[in-house]
């Protein structure tokens, strides 16, 4: 009951109107006096508050991110001063994990806190003596009813770094000096991550538009120049899918790079540039690094621009669910390996390689009996904050939304080429769902103004096919229900194979499991759809014989296997968590997992009309 009571306190609070008008504003200052001990000082002056409360949160969750972070858990030394009133000291109210609340001011108030980072990739706040890596959510405070306050925001060298002099990369839009930016509203500021050191950058330009690659590494700069030839192959090929480039709101485009050995790998999209973190360098995963340039940069149209009404717009508050990561991130996902095809920078062999994995996991993994695309989307709170806390059953109820909506692309890809002869193409579909969705823009930089829903994603698939039943028909079976499209079949037609990886071998299901002296301990949940599921052992259970042989690794258990054929009955003996020994029997099926194979490298021939089909499909668009 005190609960309502008090939401129905700061209901009525939010509700306030305020009288902010032009002269709202915020002032951030950011200076890092003890880089080594990962903290930063961060100083915020809001300004034009008016009468009401002055309602400071930091962010739940991150654009681009669909899990809560709560990134208040590294804050810390926070205080309010009143400047107008000799720099007094305002009493702070805790309304909510989350909240500051002043509730007396005198119209401006600043705001000073420290906050704590040490995690390199595109969520988190990463402050060393090598640089400060910054996600705004992660690292600012802001004020409910301040969306349309514009800031600025200024960044201090920091204190005892040796070397050159750290310069800022971003799409925030430049200041005064080199070291100050602004932007023009909450959601741009939030979207807008920094990266403030030693950076190296190179520029290229396409047509009218200016790209920016900015990399903090510990790498060689001899191999930077080759790789940013890459960047913009893969930038062309790309703007060839859409036969054209958004607007960028402040005038280029910015992939912003930290790969450092004690970096996280992760990519994450924002409108006008893309933070890219890894530990590997240029030299020793060069073709993995290109991957997620080929993912992000795509991302510049699909999610940022064309976007899923319900992440419209963001909601910094709370986690922010979406049935449509399936197109979101699937489809990206699916012209990652599209585009480094087409732009000369993959083989046919690898090509077939990530075709093959979207293909495996939908023909595979159990989940899909129990979950649409959609609801796959909609797990995305849960599954995109990684691991938990108590064990999930995900391993049988779960497939990521970016391999399954990477299949449907496939299959919608290979369907409209099949149906049209080649002349419809999911890259017309992608350049439909710009037209109507992106390239409108929005009112607001930063905001966008029609964004879509499933039902406008399956309109569009009508116009674009000429044909609604067929488009209903294919959302029905393949987005909301569970059916899976024939990719052999269509596949076939531009001359690849779907085959089974270890065609003829004995499998019991991909059981994980840990070596120890007292046998193999399976080590997490048993996938549901395979024989040793089948068996009834499960997590925790420690196998120590199987087929009269003692095992106590993988290796063992494999090796064993490998005696055995398909169809084969074989006993197992294993001690339960409990620690009861038992006797169960497997029945060995074949190992089920597909590869996708250009039907030339299987041993066949390459048809005329398979040659034709295929490189239309994979040939450079530009
Ligand atoms: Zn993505």
């Amino acid at each position: 009951m005190r609960k309502y009571l008090w939401l129905a306190t700061v209901m009525a609070l939010v509700a306030v109107p305020r009288p902010y008008g032009a002269a709202s504003s915020i002032a951030y200052r950011f200076t890092i006096p003890e880089p080594q001990h990962h903290w930063m000082q961060v100083e915020a002056t809001f300004t034009g508050i008016g009468a009401a409360p002055l309602e400071l949160r930091m962010s739940r969750s991150s654009p681009g991110r669909y899990a809560i972070h709560d990134f208040a858990k590294n804050v810390y030394d926070v205080h309010a001063v009143d400047k107008d009133q000799d720099g007094r000291e305002l009493i702070i109210a805790r309304p909510d994990p989350s909240g500051w609340t002043i509730g007396r001011h005198g119209g401006t108030v600043t705001i000073k806190y420290k906050v704590y980072g040490d995690h390199i990739d595109g969520t988190y706040l990463a402050i060393d003596t090598t640089h400060l890596h910054m996600n705004m959510p992660a690292a600012i405070m802001w004020a409910r009813g301040f969306d349309d306050a514009p800031a600025t925001l200024a960044f201090a060298q920091p204190s005892g770094v040796a070397g050159r002099a750290w310069t800022v990369a971003t799409q925030l839009h430049p200041g005064a000096t080199s070291l100050e930016f602004t932007a023009p509203n909450l959601q741009y500021l939030m979207d807008s991550p920094v990266e403030f050191g030693p950076t190296v950058l190179r520029q290229f330009t396409v047509g009218s538009r200016a790209f920016r690659v900015a990399i903090h590494h510990t790498g060689a700069n001899a191999e930077l120049d080759r790789f940013v030839q890459d960047v913009e192959r893969v930038v062309r090929e790309e703007g060839a899918i859409y036969g054209e480039y958004p607007e960028y709101d402040p005038g280029t485009y910015t992939f912003l790079a930290d790969y450092l050995p004690y970096a996280d790998g992760d990519g994450m999209e924002h409108r006008n540039s893309t933070v890219m973190t890894s530990s590997a360098s240029i030299l020793s995963d060069r073709a993995g690094l290109l991957g997620t340039v080929a993912h992000e940069f795509f991302h510049c149209w699909n999610v940022e621009r064309i976007r899923p009404r319900d992440l419209e717009p963001f909601d910094f508050d709370r986690a922010n669910m979406t049935g449509e990561l399936w197109l979101a991130e699937g489809f990206t996902q699916y012209y990652g390996p599209i585009a480094l095809h087409r732009a000369g920078l993959a083989s046919l062999a690898e090509t077939g390689h990530a075709l093959g994995d979207l293909v495996d996991i939908v023909t595979n993994a159990p989940g899909r009996a129990l979950r649409s695309a959609e609801d796959m989307s909609r797990m995305a709170p849960f599954v995109d904050g990684g691991r938990t806390i108590d064990r999930t059953n995900w391993t049988n109820t779960v497939i990521s939304y970016y391999p399954f909506g990477g299949a449907i692309a496939l299959a919608l890809d290979l369907t409209l080429r099949d149906r049209s002869d080649g002349r419809t193409t999911l890259d017309d579909y992608m350049r439909a769902m710009w037209r109507v969705h992106g390239k409108p823009g929005g009112s607001r930089e930063g905001y966008v103004d029609r964004p879509y829903t499933t039902d406008d994603a399956q309109a569009r698939l009508a116009e674009v096919s000429g044909d609604a039943a067929f488009a209903r028909d294919f959302f029905d079976r393949y987005v909301r229900g569970r059916e899976l499209v024939d990719y052999v079949r269509l596949l076939g037609r531009a001359g690849f194979v779907v085959r089974k990886r270890q065609a003829g071998r004995a499998w019991w299901g991909d059981v994980p499991i840990d070596s120890r002296s007292d046998g193999a301990h399976l080590a997490a949940v048993v996938p549901s759809n395979t024989p040793a599921y089948a068996a009834g052992i499960d997590q925790d259970d420690t196998l120590v014989q199987i087929a009269g042989e003692r095992v106590t690794s993988l290796e063992a258990v494999n090796t064993v296997l490998s005696r055995h054929r398909p169809g084969e009955r074989v006993t197992i003996v294993y001690i339960d968590r409990a620690g009861a020994s038992k006797t169960a029997s497997v029945v060995l099926a074949e190992n089920p997992h597909v590869d996708v194979v250009a039907v030339e490298a299987a041993g066949g021939s390459l048809t005329p009309a398979q040659r034709t089909f295929r490189d239309r499909w994979l040939k450079s668009q530009q």
